[in-house]
């Protein structure tokens, strides 16, 4: 009896170490390998930010790596002359894009959402964020249809302090802070910092310099900083204060702008005002689409890792 026990014990043990090695290597199989060699960053699994180039307008890709593959989030999705709404279509699906996690809507200019309602009808948004304006376009009343039609989910925002998250990146709403009582279109822009491991993107759209004071005057300074600084409007004057490029201290400027635009944009005082800070400056207009990257300790551009 006592013998046998032991045997039944033994063939016991010998089943569960066979169940234990095959669920190892189920395991093994279907995890990607830098998750069991303890997290280590491989090559190709950085976050990626890509400033499309969309003439004088903005927009701006997100990936972020995650275990169910890369998440992706639009910032704006601009059109200009000899720019159109495929310009940007074409781009998110060239990279095998079909659904967009979050789709940001900075403001109701066309030059941030000319493209915004093909968008949304030829991908798959799960969310949108747009800042609580009046706007009566034509365009703004394209993109309110086809969220309405393809019943995306709206956050609305009426207020700034919001945080969301994309794996391990995470981006929080600075601005604007009084969507409600705002009258320039321009300061209605969401502001948002992006944070992954210590490295920090800001995002501006088109703000100008009132709604950067109030945006410093409302939170701390340490969630200003920031590695690069998507500069305001496009490199225009009305943005871009001193006190605000202090706060948020880049060491990279991205000036989204068209060749030869009638604005005159980036204006020579934001590009002296650059320089004489040491940020180094990268322009669509000059450097067609601009892609950068982050391992969570720095932030470079692919193939300078
Ligand atoms: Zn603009």
């Amino acid at each position: 009896m006592a013998k046998r026990r032991t045997n039944e014990k033994k063939l016991k043990k010998q089943i569960l170490s066979a169940v234990a090695a095959v669920i190892v290597l189920i395991l093994a199989y279907f995890l990607e390998p830098w998750q069991y060699i303890g997290g280590e960053s491989e090559p190709g699994e950085e976050l990626q930010v890509h400033y499309i180039d969309v003439g004088q307008a903005d927009s701006i890709l997100v990936r972020v790596p995650t275990t169910d593959g890369m998440k992706n989030m639009l910032i704006d999705a601009g059109t200009a002359e000899n720019y159109p709404a495929s310009n940007i279509t074409e781009y998110l699906s060239s990279l095998g894009i079909t659904s967009l996690d979050y789709f940001v809507i900075t403001h109701p200019h066309l030059d941030h959402i000319g493209a915004a309602d093909e968008v949304i009808n030829m991908f798959e948004v799960q969310t949108v964020i747009m800042p609580e304006c009046e706007a009566s376009s034509k365009a703004w009343e394209n993109v309110l249809v086809a969220i309405d039609e393809n019943d995306v989910e709206a956050d609305i925002l009426d207020k700034a302090g919001d945080t969301y998250t994309m794996g391990d990146a995470s981006f929080k709403i600075l601005g604007p802070i009084d969507p409600v009582n705002e009258k320039e279109t321009n300061n209605y822009s969401i502001v948002m910092r992006l944070v992954y491991g210590d490295t920090a993107f800001m995002f501006t759209g088109d703000a100008e310099t009132d709604s950067e004071e109030e945006i410093l005057k409302n939170f701390s300074r340490s969630e200003f900083s920031s590695d690069v600084l998507k500069v305001g409007h496009h490199g225009s004057t009305t943005s871009t204060g001193e006190a605000f490029l202090s706060a948020v201290n880049p060491s990279i400027a991205v000036i989204s702008c068209g060749e030869g635009n009638s604005y005159g944009h980036p204006h020579d005082e934001i590009i002296e005002l650059l320089e004489k800070n040491g940020v180094e400056i990268l322009r669509t207009d000059i450097e067609g689409d601009i892609i950068l990257c982050s391992d969570k300790t720095k932030v470079y551009r692919p193939n300078s890792n």
